[in-house]
């Protein structure tokens, strides 16, 4: 069988932590493992340009009966004649002429056949635990950039909330844990060119934790809906995360998982420290979001 023409259509934006896929291609990977491609999938994979939420824990079983874990899950993209695999991958997502594909890698000597169908069934409490910290982590990014705001001496980009977005200015990773989030931002001097004054942030970031978390703790008691509004079921297909807070709706690009309402939550704080590298300072927030009991 030959690569796949169009993206994996994926049913985990929709909720979805099982389902059924048709295989249409594997290839062993350098490891001795099998990477599986399937028409449609449940399970969430990283990302290969901004991999913030990591890879579902999921099995995978055969036509046959045999059940085994999926070892990895990572988009991959192919013209027609190679795969290629996360930071491999060489064009960006929406390329004419390439297609974009989760990659199931299951542990060697396990091949499902090309054309059968094979059933996925994603951990169900790991899945709710890390979309419960990518949202608890957007939540996290809008309220810093609120109480922030007064910080920019200069007009720059407005996030979704219309504050000026020093999240998306000076971040450097991200990543999704369970119930929450760890964010590292750079206070360098291409943040100052942009316009922004750190130094009431140097000097107390414990005023500006408060009121990040003042303003969580007014969202959460709110117990706004989350949803994720999508153009379509494909892996590449435009999706947003969308939540109705108090002081009016947002809407962020985001291809990852979520909790359905804020009403999961009873808390969500963060938790920001400073340090020094390269000269230059950085920040980091954790976010941890505590399950409503
Ligand atoms: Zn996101």
């Amino acid at each position: 069988m030959s690569l796949p023409t169009v993206d994996t259509t994926v049913t985990y934006p929709a909720g979805a932590v099982a389902g059924t896929g048709t295989v249409l291609y594997t290839q062993t990977l350098p490891d001795g493992r099998p990477a599986v491609l399937t028409d449609s999938t449940p399970v969430h994979p990283v990302d290969a340009g901004w991999p913030d939420q990591g890879a579902d824990r999921a099995t995978l079983t055969t036509a046959d009966g045999t059940e085994v874990p999926v070892e990895d899950c990572v988009v991959g993209a192919t013209d027609g004649s190679s795969l290629f695999l996360g930071r491999d991958i060489p064009v960006r997502k929406g390329t004419e002429g390439w297609v974009f594909t989760v990659v199931h890698v299951l542990p060697a000597g396990t091949v499902p056949a090309e054309g059968s169908e094979v059933r996925f069934q994603v951990d169900n409490g790991y899945r709710a635990a890390l979309s419960a910290g990518h949202t608890a982590c957007h939540l996290a990014s809008l309220a810093l950039n609120k109480a922030l705001a007064e910080a920019w001496k200069k007009d720059v980009q407005a996030d979704a909330a219309g504050n000026p977005n020093f999240d998306a200015l000076a971040i450097e990773t991200s990543t999704i844990s369970e119930f929450g989030s760890r964010d590292l931002y750079r206070l360098g001097k291409s943040l100052r060119r942009k316009g922004f004054l750190p130094d009431a942030l140097l000097a107390s970031p414990e005023v500006v934790e408060e009121a990040v978390n003042r303003t969580l703790a007014g969202w959460v008691a709110s117990g706004a809906a989350v949803r994720i509004e999508r153009d379509s079921e494909l892996l590449t297909g435009m999706r947003r995360w969308v939540c109705d807070l108090p002081d009016g709706t947002v809407s962020i690009p985001c291809g990852g998982t979520h909790s359905d309402s804020l009403a999961r939550f009873s808390g969500i704080q963060v938790r920001l420290s400073l340090k020094t590298a390269d000269g230059a300072a950085e920040m980091v927030m954790e976010t941890s979001g505590a399950p409503a009991g």
